[in-house]
């Protein structure tokens, strides 16, 4: 199966009926990123920057977060690295930062919140990524944004590292770019705007669909009550992929929702066209994208958006035994 696996890598994800769908893989700790090459991503859609903060001992001064951004470049190699800046609060503690006590944490004082209520930490965060990234190309993105506004902030902070980087005599970025996570529903009244301003947006499913049905991602005591795969979930992503695709601003989604087979079977049949996942994950939806045919998947998924069913699941999966997916 391994050595299926790694013949398989060499393959393009690409449909049966020719769309090439980019596969990307997310990542933490540089471990990770040692899974790269073996998993064949493209590159790196989520690189979650908090995940190496809350294994340290203490906040990482600026020069440990270069060392530590420069290595994951450099362990990409020619892969895109999509670094996301800081999200902590919500289910995400640093031991050594207290934070506040939100009675909500996951809608409390965290990510981007926390970043331009303390520029300090996020211009050092800035700071680190743009002396990594020098003479590099380098992605960044914004967790938890509910107001463009919110970007145009985060933005401005990072024009002024950018000045302050380049008036050291520095060398820019080769290729600088600037993405959203689309996290927050609120985000979605606010498309045009925001695909005017971002580069690219990522869909962060964790995070969007707690907050669209009030769930808590993370208690299992409502894990089941509601689908993933279900009509107003396909609704949504086949709107944010035409609409991401009307202003021509490259659409992905990180959440873990795309790193599963049969959702990520929806999600293509949605119009989305960049999944990022866990590296282990590629292999296998590599060999569904393979499988599949887009122009009778996409018929069939937005035939399934409008039923009144709770989930289609079960839809979904007798679709993909039918057509030998
Ligand atoms: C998400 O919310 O879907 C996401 C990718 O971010 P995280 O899981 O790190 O909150
Ligand atoms: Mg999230």
């Amino acid at each position: 199966r391994r050595a299926e696996q790694l013949a398989n890598r060499a393959l393009p994800p690409e449909t049966r009926d020719g769309v090439r769908i980019s596969l990307q893989a997310n990542a933490g700790l540089l471990v990770d990123l040692d899974q790269l090459e073996e998993s064949g991503a493209e590159g790196v859609g989520l690189y979650r920057t908090e995940v190496p903060f809350m294994v340290q001992e203490r906040f990482p001064d600026a020069a440990t977060q270069t060392e530590l951004y420069a290595r994951a470049l450099d362990m990409a190699g020619e892969r895109p690295v999509t670094f996301r800046t800081l999200d902590i609060g919500g289910d995400k503690a640093l031991p050594y930062w207290s934070g506040t006590k939100d009675e909500n944490p996951a809608m409390g004082w965290r990510a981007i919140r926390i970043g331009l209520d303390r520029p300090a930490m996020l211009r050092q965060q800035l700071r680190a990524l743009l002396a990594a990234g020098a003479g590099r190309h380098l992605r960044l993105m914004f967790p938890m944004v509910s107001e463009v506004n919110e970007l145009m902030q985060a933005r401005a902070l990072l024009d002024m590292e950018l000045a302050r980087h380049l008036a050291r005599g520095a060398e820019p970025p080769t290729r600088l770019e600037v993405g959203v996570m689309l996290e927050v529903p609120a985000l979605i009244w606010q498309l045009p705007a925001l695909f005017a301003r971002a580069d690219f947006v990522s869909v962060g499913s964790n995070d969007l669909f707690q907050f669209l049905f009030a769930i808590d991602r993370g208690n299992p005591r409502l894990a089941r009550r509601y689908d993933s795969l279900s009509p107003p979930i396909l609704t949504l992503l086949r709107f944010l992929a035409a609409e991401a695709d009307s202003h021509g601003v490259p659409l992905s989604v990180c959440g873990e929702m795309a790193g599963h087979p049969l959702e990520a079977l929806a999600l293509i049949g949605c119009g989305i066209r960049i999944l990022s996942m866990p590296p282990s994950h590629v292999a296998s939806v590599r060999s569904t994208v393979r499988s599949l045919k887009l122009g009778s998947l996409q018929e069939y998924v937005t035939y399934l958006s409008g039923l009144p069913n709770r989930s289609v699941r079960q839809h979904l999966r007798a679709y993909a035994g039918d057509h030998g997916i």
